[in-house]
């Protein structure tokens, strides 16, 4: 099921056009970008490698910056083909990334498999919470910072790895800050994966999805308001 979104800003009238868009390469190497569709999904998911597109803008240097987020990768297509296809696709700015999922060993850089997929959140006295659920439904308390945990062994390095992926920091609390606190928690913190905000490529600044209510950003007076949205299968 997608969805397919028109915006207009109340004061200039600018249109922007807003759908669910997904890419996979197929068993050729071709690389593909559609609209999520059934069929569109059926072909994804057959693919060797297949990820959703996600539209950024960047009102410091404006440009649309298009997020390809590989949620599923075969043995038979490394990293860096699929790397190099969605670079080749257009001439979009793009950000290119993987799957939280997706851990390679950081001693030797083979794949590794997820063994455990849990939430974490710190309270402000630093009590840790952790807990086996995929989302983060933790009483309704105030936490510094919270996230996902994925954890990862390596057979041939006989290692485990750690990754914390912070995705809310309430108390706003800095980098090496929260790696410290990470660390009184667990005796081997090998991953850490600051998630909370995408950067422009283009010049550093921090990127925004358009939607309602959002700056035009052509006029940057008006707001974009939703003039039509259909779902479409
Ligand atoms: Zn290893
Ligand atoms: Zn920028
Ligand atoms: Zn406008």
């Amino acid at each position: 099921m997608g969805i397919h979104t028109e915006y207009s800003c109340n004061e200039c009238g600018f249109k922007l056009v807003d759908s669910s868009d997904i890419f996979w390469i197929d068993d050729e190497k071709k690389i593909h970008a559609d609209m999520q569709t059934v069929d569109s999904s059926k072909k994804s998911s057959d693919a060797l490698a297949s990820g959703g597109i996600f539209k950024y803008y960047c009102y410091n240097c404006d440009n649309y910056i298009y997020n390809f987020h590989v949620t599923r990768k075969s043995r038979f297509i490394s990293k860096e083909e699929i790397i190099q296809l969605v670079e080749g696709l257009d001439d979009n700015i793009k950000i290119i990334d993987f799957d939280n999922r997706f851990q390679s060993c950081i001693h030797c850089r083979q794949d590794v498999p997820l063994k455990s997929e849990k939430s974490f959140a710190i309270d402000n006295k630093g009590e840790f919470f952790i807990e086996d659920s995929l989302y983060n439904d933790f009483d309704s308390k105030q936490f510094d910072f919270s996230g996902k945990y994925y954890g990862y062994y390596c057979n041939d390095c006989k290692k485990q790895i750690n990754k914390f992926v912070i995705l809310e920091n309430n108390a706003n609390l800095n980098d090496s800050l929260i790696k410290e606190i990470l660390h009184d928690h667990t005796n081997d913190l090998t991953v850490y994966i600051n998630d909370t905000f995408l950067v422009c490529p283009n010049c550093d600044d921090e990127l925004q999805v358009l939607g309602e209510s959002s700056t035009c950003p052509k006029c940057r007076v008006g707001l974009l308001t939703i003039e039509n949205q259909t779902l479409f299968d």
